[in-house]
């Protein structure tokens, strides 16, 4: 069957591989992939401990061709969203219901091979079904999960002071779940043309980042600054920035990752007594509920769907129109039929 595998960083090649070998596991026909961040940095040679040749493809929207040996309840037929983390499901954050940061956690189509291929093999423990979504709203739902789990990690309640720092798909992801918490949000970010795209979304305060940002979070706060900023950016200077913004007591989250030390000035943290929190990936019930907000229109996905390509062009078209184009927001890989 036609695999895509990237071969070295800069390098993909459609290749002739055979079908999954049988196992207790699901095997499930897969129709669209998102490309995600961590995609990116493979190809470009930066994701750190990365080994190549690789199969990408973690964020999937698939179809039960047969549910295994636990199918849980799944049939053949089935439409479903995978969560790509694989856990041991025996280490003390598994035991602690957080297998979203199992001490040995295996990311399909990161540290496995993932999903740029028609059949793949995945515990069925790990799909999400959906009578009512399509493959390409399914294939969104993993990077839905990772703002939602940020939200989930903020504790927001509804009519706090919100900032969240990146308007790329992390921060997008994040925006969405903040919104419909509730919050009263504000959306930091160097591009107007992605400002542009969350004051559509119903954002109510954009700003840029630099030095006038404190006095204009405190305009928008009536005097005072956020209880919680949600950074989104992966970016250093902008993470140690953040420790500058929220109000007294409040908290701040990384979502965004950075490879490589965050410092901060300890007087600072301390005075306003702030809570730091990292967030990483998500867990399974929070996939279920993103699932149950995209059914119910509560989060409409369609619009971040900036390019779409068929799979056996991805050597072609992911180096030319994909890689280091700011204009890409999410871009959706058809798998034909
Ligand atoms: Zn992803
Ligand atoms: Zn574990």
């Amino acid at each position: 069957m036609l695999t895509v595998v990237l071969e070295k960083p800069g390098h993909f090649a459609a290749i002739d591989a055979p079908e999954p070998a049988p196992s207790g596991d699901a095997l499930v026909r897969v129709h669209r992939i998102g490309v995600c961040g961590t995609d990116l940095h493979a190809f470009a040679g930066k994701q750190p401990f990365f080994t190549y040749p690789r199969v990408l493809g973690h964020e999937l929207g698939v179809e039960v061709i047969d549910p295994g040996d636990s199918p849980g309840g799944l049939k053949a037929g089935d439409r479903c969203a995978v969560e790509p983390y694989l856990n041991c499901g025996r280490c003390i954050a598994c035991r602690r219901g957080k297998s979203n940061c199992c001490t040995s956690l295996q990311v399909l189509g990161v540290h496995t091979d993932g999903g740029m291929r028609p059949l793949l093999r995945v515990p069925a423990r790990k799909l999400h079904r959906s009578a009512k979504l399509d493959y390409e709203q399914l294939a969104l739902i993993e990077t839905l999960g990772i703002g939602a789990h940020a939200v989930e990690r903020a504790q927001l309640v509804e009519g706090e002071f919100v900032l969240v720092i990146g308007a790329g798909p992390i921060g997008l992801s994040v925006i969405q779940f903040a919104l419909a918490r509730g919050a009263k949000l504000a959306v930091m970010d160097v591009s107007d043309t992605r400002l542009e795209f969350c004051r559509n979304l119903g954002v109510p305060h954009t700003l840029k980042p630099g030095a006038a940002a404190v006095e204009e979070l405190q305009q928008l706060g009536d005097g005072d600054l956020p209880t919680c900023v949600i950074d989104a950016t992966g970016n250093a200077a902008s993470m140690a920035g953040c420790f500058n913004l929220p109000a007294h007591g409040g908290r701040i989250v990384f979502v965004g990752l950075f490879q490589g030390e965050v410092t901060f000035n300890d007087p600072n943290f301390h005075r306003r007594e702030l809570t730091l929190l990292a967030s990483r990936n998500a867990l399974p019930g929070t996939l279920r509920e993103v699932i149950q907000l995209v059914e119910s229109g509560q989060i409409d996905t369609r619009p971040w769907i900036t390019h779409r390509f068929k799979l056996a062009d991805t050597p072609a078209v992911f180096p030319r129109e994909i890689a280091g184009n700011p204009a890409v927001l999410k871009a959706m890989i058809e798998v034909p039929q």
